[in-house]
């Protein structure tokens, strides 16, 4: 079994991963490491979570050729359109995974943490549907700057809690929904939104969104007569996309595996998310991996105009990726993804996120051969990012 799909038993990718978490946290996520493999793959778990993908979500997504892009780029372009999914990205996938899950341990009650609001809103659309009790915690400024999705969550049934402490941002929604699960622990399960967390959070996660990658192998032998593609890119902010757009290639070494994160004003302007050019190793909401941290280990506060890709850390997959080279990384400017995603709706008649721009960047940056496969995870569509788009002109 390989160390990428199959982690050890305490949920390492070579050094990076495990579960670094307060004592009184440790009965709720050794429940769940005990119970979830056996969960998820249970024949009616599994129907259960297809049926919904299918008829809820509106999976399979496409596995779309963007002809335009590629005569561009003079290569074979495919984009995988996530952002055709239920609520407008691929968190859905992970959020329907997690709360099936929870009604198999029999909870009653759901908490999440949200920094923009997307995973807020995608958990608060899968317990409206479950009929669940939800909170979500998030930062106070957050609130202030994310009125539209905290308006959805409030209409789907949802009880925002504002996070008041430090800098009012995502790591204190966090640290709140931590506090609230540890004065919870048996009505409640907490659905994080990446592959971040104590394990078996990342894992989990990973193989909930898997479901990407198994399309694109079954599209696109349909299409080009092969299951595998020279080139997957995704963005990455705690990485779930991508590594659900990587899970079922990261044996096969002749798909090269490429990741964006941002690089926000600059590498060295001290206001960046490239935490795998500027971070250090240690240990993130449970979890030990690369992030920004000053000298004595304080957190550094992060930076990029895609709300979804501004987190000081990464996942541990792609901390082993990174260190083991098996993956490849770009560090993206804000300017660098607003110009890749004007492109992209200017070419293909497509707004993405602009989270998923700092993906479509990378194409300026690499330089393919004509007949190369490259697969691109499209993981949001970029209404949310309207605004964002207009102050920043086109
Ligand atoms: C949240 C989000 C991301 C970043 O999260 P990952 O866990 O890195 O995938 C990327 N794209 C979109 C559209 C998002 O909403």
């Amino acid at each position: 079994m390989s160390i990428y799909t199959q982690i050890n038993q305490k949920g390492y990718y070579g050094s990076f991963g495990g579960a670094y978490i307060p004592e009184m946290l440790y009965p709720n996520v050794e429940e769940l490491r005990q119970k979830y493999l056996e969960i998820i793959y249970e024949k009616e778990f599994q129907d259960e979570f297809y049926q919904l993908l299918r008829d809820y979500v509106g999976r399979p997504t496409p596995l779309y050729f963007a002809q335009n892009l590629s005569q561009k780029y003079n290569t074979q372009i495919y984009l995988k359109r996530e952002d055709l999914n239920h609520t407008g990205a691929h968190k859905i996938n992970n959020t329907l995974g997690q709360i099936l899950l929870a009604k198999k341990l029999n909870k009653q009650k759901i908490i999440a943490e949200t920094g923009a609001g997307q995973h807020g809103v995608a958990t608060a659309t899968v317990c409206a549907l479950m009929g669940m009790e939800c909170i979500v915690y998030m930062g106070e400024v957050d609130i202030e700057r994310q009125k539209p999705n905290v308006a959805r969550m409030k209409m789907l049934g949802a009880k925002v809690i504002p996070a008041k402490s430090g800098s009012k941002t995502l790591k204190d929604a966090t640290n709140e929904a931590m506090r609230h699960w540890i004065n919870n622990p048996t009505d409640t399960h907490y659905i994080i939104g990446s592959v971040v967390g104590p394990h078996p959070y990342p894992d989990m996660v990973a193989r909930f969104q898997s479901v990407i990658s198994e399309e694109i192998k079954k599209q696109l032998l349909e299409k080009i007569g092969r299951e595998n593609p020279d080139y997957v890119l995704a963005c990455i902010g705690g990485g779930s996309n991508a590594a659900g757009a990587f899970y079922h290639f990261l044996e096969d070494k002749n798909v090269k595996l490429i990741g964006a994160e941002a690089a926000g004003l600059g590498i060295s302007s001290g206001k960046s998310a490239a935490t795998l050019v500027l971070g250090k190793i240690g240990i993130l909401h449970g979890s030990k991996t690369i992030l920004m941290q000053t000298k004595d280990g304080q957190v550094v506060e992060p930076h990029s105009i895609s709300a979804g890709l501004d987190y000081p850390g990464i996942g541990p997959i792609h901390a082993h990726l990174f260190e083991s080279k098996r993956g490849e990384f770009y560090a993206i400017t804000d300017d660098e993804a607003m110009k890749a995603g004007l492109l992209l709706s200017r070419i293909e008649g497509i707004i993405p996120a602009i989270e998923t721009a700092h993906a479509l960047a990378v194409l300026e940056k690499m330089t393919f051969k004509k007949e190369d496969v490259v697969v691109i995870n499209l993981s949001g569509r970029g209404d949310k990012d309207l605004d964002t788009y207009i102050n920043y002109g086109f």
